[in-house]
């Protein structure tokens, strides 16, 4: 069985972009809007000798019923069941949000192999606006840039590390 990395985070953070440079595929909907996506979405990658299986996250359609975190918190919830480790993706740029906190809480209390990742650090330069998300229980963010592909082998390498 391939190993299998769930993408989380909340919406706009490059959950998609991440998982289009993962699987090395257009598969899932990147947009400029939050939560295009309508769906969780599977993809598969490779690194190395090293096969596994990708979810995004963060497709909803808000209804009356179901308001938009509820529906996030469900697809979480699913991805996270059905993954073997999860990376959990924020903005380096926004900084922490009320989600994160929700988000990492439910990941502390699985104990499920998570990997802090800090997208958009293109250009960053120091840590200073790293430091900040220590304070999410979940040990060190390793920063990447989605967009530019900057630190993506390395992430992998940790992520399957985990397993
Ligand atoms: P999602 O909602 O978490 O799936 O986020 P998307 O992948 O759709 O990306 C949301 C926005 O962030 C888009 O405008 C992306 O182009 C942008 N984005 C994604 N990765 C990066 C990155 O590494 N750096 C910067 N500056 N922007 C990024
Ligand atoms: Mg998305």
């Amino acid at each position: 069985m391939k190993p299998v990395i769930a993408l989380v985070g909340r919406p706009n953070v490059g959950k998609s972009t991440l998982f289009n440079r993962m699987t090395k595929s257009r598969d899932a909907i990147v947009a400029d809007f939050a939560g295009l996506t309508r769906d969780r979405h599977y993809g598969q990658g490779r690194q190395g000798k090293h096969e596994y299986i990708v979810i995004d996250t963060g497709g909803f359609e808000p209804d009356a019923t179901s308001g938009i975190f509820k529906e996030m918190a469900k697809q979480t919830r699913q991805a996270v069941a059905e993954a073997d480790v999860v990376l959990f993706v924020v903005d380096v740029r926004l900084g922490l949000s009320a989600q994160d906190h929700e988000i990492a809480g439910y990941l502390r209390r699985l104990g499920k192999p998570a990997m802090l990742v800090g997208n958009k650090a293109e250009g960053m330069k120091d840590g200073g606006q790293l430091a900040e998300f220590y304070e999410l229980g979940l040990g060190e963010v390793f920063p990447v840039s989605a967009a530019h592909g900057q630190g993506i082998r390395t992430m992998i390498d940790m992520a399957l590390e985990k397993l």
